[in-house]
């Protein structure tokens, strides 16, 4: 991306992702919501339209489409549905590009290239039922044992519990650092290792089409070559997948909004109150201009950062600024859509009661609003400065992308 126009490969994309959800996904969301289950053909369709890999190096079995394509497919998906777009940000954002970032080329072969093509699915292991905001209380243990660490210890909300294949695992390996953060390592932990277990979380608010859940290490053997990175990265890992998940529920979030808006643009102009549309009453005219506003900055706020990715540019201060304002932005275009939609929005026959039950838990994941808020300030006040990492997320490069092994 040059200045703000998208190229023609970027709008294609978009273009293909939208059909497909309009014309594959959109007609059966609701049923789907309602069973609290996945739509069984949604990931195989993703894989076969190479969505799953949409901005991994064409070597590692991906598209080697850029990272503002992987916003524009995330924005696209999530228009359409939210679990869709959750998908994307644990597959692709928190464990595939972390792999990109920071697994070695043995490893990329191993666990990115058929995630890439979507015959395997990766999920990200990090909170546990005692540790959400605060990583680095996490007991999750792993000791080596001769050529493999022993894992032991249970995460909770894991989006695609019980459905991926492979978990992107954060443990302690060293009990006594003296700084907390020295003390975490990541692990490839394999569903098929014997001593893991999954379940689905049940009753939750929204994703109600997607998998949440508990897995659960009882002393699986995984073998050294499975770490990624060194030993006492794993906290450095986490974040930086943080970095490249929040780019995508930060375009998500924007996809959201302007659902929402549209929604409310169409519904406003077929209501009638006291002998007029609804779209020409100023109070409802007043939402509309809201809900463009937060689209139009939301989506100013992910391309920077897709683009800040493409250049090899260290972005988490803007990722984290792109994540807050979309998710916030987009509960607040759910919730006067459905304003908008009266009585009609409060029931399941419309799309906006499940937009705002879906738009709730983006303001938890991935860093609350209020971890968001705390880290902004910290920039500003200058307490905070990135520091290199040892790996850092390539930049894009066309030629390298588009290469065949
Ligand atoms: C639908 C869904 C999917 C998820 N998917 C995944 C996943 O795939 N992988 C994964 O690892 N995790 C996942 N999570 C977990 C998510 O990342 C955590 O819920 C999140 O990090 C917050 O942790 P917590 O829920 O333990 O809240 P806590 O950390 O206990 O926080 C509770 C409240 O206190 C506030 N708070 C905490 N510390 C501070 C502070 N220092 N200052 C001010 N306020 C503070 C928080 O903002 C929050 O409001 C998912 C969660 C949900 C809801």
């Amino acid at each position: 991306m040059l200045g703000f126009a998208l190229n023609e490969e970027q709008k294609g994309v978009a273009e293909m992702v939208k059909d497909f959800g309009e014309r594959e996904i959109y007609p059966t969301i609701k049923e789907y919501d309602r069973l609290h289950e996945m739509n069984p053909q949604a990931l195989p369709r993703m894989a076969e339209l190479g969505i799953l890999g949409v901005n991994i190096p064409v070597r590692y079995g991906g598209q080697g489409f850029d990272y503002v394509t992987l916003g524009l497919v995330c924005e696209e998906l999530e228009r359409i549905d939210t679990t869709l777009r959750v998908v994307m940000s644990v597959h692709m954002g928190l464990n595939s590009m972390g792999l990109l970032q920071w697994g070695d080329e043995q490893q990329k072969m191993k666990f990115l290239k058929p995630q890439a093509k979507g015959e395997k699915y990766g999920a990200f292991a990090l909170t546990e039922p005692g540790a959400g905001s605060d990583v680095a209380a996490i007991e999750s243990t792993a000791r080596r044992d001769g050529g493999d660490y022993i894992i032991s210890g249970e995460k909770m909300w894991i989006s695609l519990a019980t459905t991926a294949h492979h978990f992107l695992w954060f443990a302690r390996t060293d009990l006594n650092a003296e700084a907390p953060h020295k003390a975490l390592s990541a692990f490839m932990v394999q569903d098929d290792m014997s001593g893991v277990t999954s379940g689905d979380i049940h009753g939750k608010l929204g994703v109600r089409a997607g998998s949440t859940g508990w897995v659960n290490c009882d002393n699986v053997r995984v073998p050294v070559r499975n770490r990624i990175g060194e030993e006492g990265e794993g906290f450095k890992i986490a974040m930086s997948c943080l970095d490249s998940g929040r780019f995508t529920v930060a375009s998500g979030a924007t996809g959201l909004i302007r659902a929402s808006l549209e929604a409310s643009i169409n519904y406003a102009n077929e209501r009638q109150t006291f002998g007029k549309p609804i779209a020409q009453h100023q109070l409802i005219q007043q939402k509309i201009a809201w809900m463009q506003q937060w689209y139009d900055v939301s989506k100013l706020l992910y391309l920077k950062s897709g683009w800040m990715k493409n250049e090899g540019v260290r972005n988490t201060r803007e990722t984290s600024m792109a994540k807050w304002y979309a998710t916030d932005m987009s509960f607040k275009a759910a919730h006067e859509a459905l304003q908008i939609h009266g009585a009609y929005g409060y029931s399941d026959e419309y799309d906006v009661e499940r937009y705002l039950r879906n738009s709730r838990g983006a303001i938890i994941y991935e860093g609350t609003s209020e971890i968001h808020q705390l880290m902004q300030a910290s920039y500003a006040l200058g307490f905070r400065q990135d520091k290199h990492l040892r790996c850092e997320l390539p930049a894009y490069d066309p030629e390298l992308w588009g290469e065949l092994e």
